[in-house]
């Protein structure tokens, strides 16, 4: 108390300050928006939506019956690692989960889909100029709803076909062949292909993979333009052309690919 305070109390017909309840004038904690994260289970990528919520006394997985979506939710002062950790140790059923639900991923507003491997949420501005642009690690799309999923499908073949195109060129240079013309479509039965004439084609869906995958496919077409066919030659091209470990990349393939081909 401070001797302002007590003076008055002294004074005749001073009253006391009322003082609020302090609970009501707390503020609120600011709490950050759901996080798309990448858990690994033996070689495949889970997709979990991290949340804090003010009423979370403990750390917990839910599964959003509306898309099947995991979502990890915390209480909203506890380390980002605890929360991680659980989600780490609690894999083996998210995997369950995921699997069991294993729905298409259609591109809307709210939607996770892997850009190159990293999970961004796909937002919906229908009041902002422009296309797609990539802000705050989510993939913004502009215009109306009915264009957004043409729209991301374009801007995500671009993306895809500038990458390729600067790993092709440069990898073919370093085996003395060119590359004639690079074509990115959407091929559900392989992710890329060779012509004799230099042409090289990839499938859009590798827009989802993680670099070294991408990296590895651009890798095999390469070598392909030296020999055309699978032999021990033809490998050894192959790993020779690429960062990554051939092995790693095609199991990552089988395990992955049919996940691929369900977003979109
Ligand atoms: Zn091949």
């Amino acid at each position: 108390m401070s001797l302002f305070d007590s003076l008055r109390d002294l004074l005749p017909g001073a009253s006391r300050p009322k003082r609020r309840a302090p609970v009501a004038t707390k503020p609120k904690p600011l709490l950050p928006p759901p996080e798309a994260i990448t858990i690994d289970h033996a070689g495949v990528p889970l997709i979990v939506m991290f949340e804090r919520s003010a009423k979370a006394r403990r750390v917990s997985l839910r599964v959003d019956q509306r898309n099947g979506r995991v979502r990890l939710v915390a209480p909203p002062r506890m380390a980002r690692e605890t929360a991680l950790g659980f989600a780490h140790a609690q894999a083996a059923w998210i995997h369950g989960r995921t699997l069991r639900q294993s729905p298409p991923v259609p591109f809307t507003d709210g939607a996770v889909i892997p850009l190159f491997g990293a999970p961004h949420v796909v937002r919906h501005r229908p009041d902002r100029r422009g296309t797609v642009w990539l802000e705050d690690g989510a993939l913004h799309v502009a215009g109306r709803a009915e264009h957004l999923p043409r729209r991301l499908h374009d801007w995500l073949a671009n993306e895809l076909r500038a990458r390729v195109s600067t790993l092709a060129h440069a990898k073919a240079a370093t085996i003395d062949r060119k590359v004639t013309r690079i074509t990115v479509r959407d091929t559900a039965t392989q992710w890329g292909s060779c012509a004799r004439a230099g042409g090289l084609s990839f499938s859009t869906r590798l827009a989802f993979a993680p670099p070294e995958i991408v990296d590895y496919v651009v890798a095999h077409e390469v070598a392909h333009l030296a020999h055309a066919n699978h032999g021990p030659q033809f490998w050894a091209l192959t790993a020779k052309l690429m960062d990554g470990d051939v092995a790693a990349c095609r199991a990552w393939l089988r395990r992955n690919g049919e996940r691929l081909m369900r977003l979109g």
